[in-house]
């Protein structure tokens, strides 16, 4: 196994940068602590964006008001994220950055779901913002002896990558994928910076309960949705073809599966269903005869499968179904394994699966290895240096 590195295929790379680069008020012991850290970076950045603070740890017990901001803050847009990552307080100048339409965007300044999932693009980063993110998230990666990431990007940071190969920077492998918004995109290549395709979501989460169900249901009788239409699929399935990319396609529910299965048939070439984690028996034949690479995420079994977990939470008995990641092995399907960054860390992926609840889960160790350590995207003794 010696010169093995791990390649970790479902990642948020630049964004985990990012956040790692703000002020970490996890370790904060109280609200009052938590500003005067903020109060350094007054002047350093154009915005001020705290991350993952935890009332309960606090003395003080509760939110921060959007009037104590401003009060310590009349003049710096501040955004202070809770740990959960769903829920922020702003003060008045960072209200009055965002762009209406935002959802959840409350006037006494607590901010939720939509607005606060997508901090990074109402407040887009500099580029060299970006690149810095990538050489921080970089150090982590190197080590855990993570060599190789796919990650979802917008073209701006699919330049940043490009940019630190050029300068000699950049000492991991990278499949770039880009949301389906981006149809035109085109970039040229790197030796170590690669254009893989597109990526689209055909349904949400089974932790919102909206990840699109068909035979399951969830606790209180909801189905999720799906959020496009079978055409739409069908173009994005044309665009990959003619231009000999693939796609990462989304897909968590039994229903968002079947409506790859559907309008794949016949039309696969490399392209992978990421997540997977409701597929119904059937369901893995077709994937695995279609020859769809199948992305998924092991340590989702170690953080929500276990009994009392969020799967059973909130899809009751059906829930012993969940990322049947040794039974697709044992079928042949094609495996890539990713952490979602939910850690970003294989080694917990692979204690993930090797104790998984479930036999059609379970995976031995040497196997979960081999999966975490396999690419065909980059040959493995060309390395950056
Ligand atoms: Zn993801």
């Amino acid at each position: 196994m010696e010169g093995d590195y791990f390649v970790d295929a479902h990642t948020h790379f630049v964004s985990f940068g990012l956040h790692l680069e703000r002020p970490d008020l996890s370790k904060t012991k109280s609200l009052k602590e938590a500003i005067s850290l903020l109060k350094k970076e007054v002047g350093k950045r154009g915005i001020i964006i705290g991350e993952d603070w935890d009332e309960s740890r606090w003395e003080e017990k509760r939110f921060p008001a959007k009037e104590e901001l401003d009060r310590e803050f009349p003049d710096v847009p501040v955004i202070m994220r809770r740990i959960c990552g769903h829920v922020a307080v702003a003060n008045t100048r960072a209200l009055e950055l965002i762009p209406p339409g935002w959802k959840y965007v409350r006037e006494d300044g607590v901010l939720l779901e939509d607005v606060v999932l997508n901090l990074n693009r109402i407040f887009p980063p500099s580029f060299d913002e970006i690149k810095r993110a990538i050489l921080r998230a970089q150090e982590v990666a190197l080590h855990l002896n993570v060599g190789e990431i796919h990650d979802v990007l917008i073209p701006e940071y699919y330049r940043a990558y490009l940019e630190l190969e050029k300068e000699g920077k950049l000492k991991i492998k990278v499949l770039g994928f880009v949301l389906d918004e981006f149809r035109d995109f085109e970039e040229p290549e790197g030796k170590f910076v690669k254009f893989g395709g597109w990526k689209i979501f055909l349904d949400g989460s089974i932790g919102a309960r909206t990840a699109a169900l068909e035979k399951f249901s969830y606790t209180d009788g909801g189905k999720g949705m799906l959020l496009h239409e079978d055409e739409e699929l069908e173009e994005l399935f044309k665009l990959a073809r003619e231009r000999g990319k693939v796609l990462m396609i989304h897909a968590i529910g039994d229903r968002a599966i079947e409506q790859v299965l559907r309008v794949g048939k016949g039309r696969v070439c490399g392209d992978r269903i990421e997540h997977f984690e409701l597929a119904r028996d059937e369901q893995i034949e077709r994937a695995i005869e279609e020859g769809f690479i199948l992305s998924m995420q092991p340590n989702f079994i170690g953080n929500w499968s276990h009994g009392g977990g969020l799967y059973e939470k909130n899809l009751g008995r059906d829930y012993r179904i969940n990322n049947r990641i040794g039974l697709i092995y044992r079928k042949g399907g094609k495996i890539l394994f990713g952490s979602d960054m939910m850690p970003f860390s294989p080694p917990y992926g692979i204690d993930s699966v090797v104790r998984a609840p479930f036999p059609e889960q379970r995976l031995s160790y040497r196997e979960a290895y081999k999966i975490y350590t396999s690419s065909s995207f980059f040959s493995k003794n060309n390395q950056p240096s």
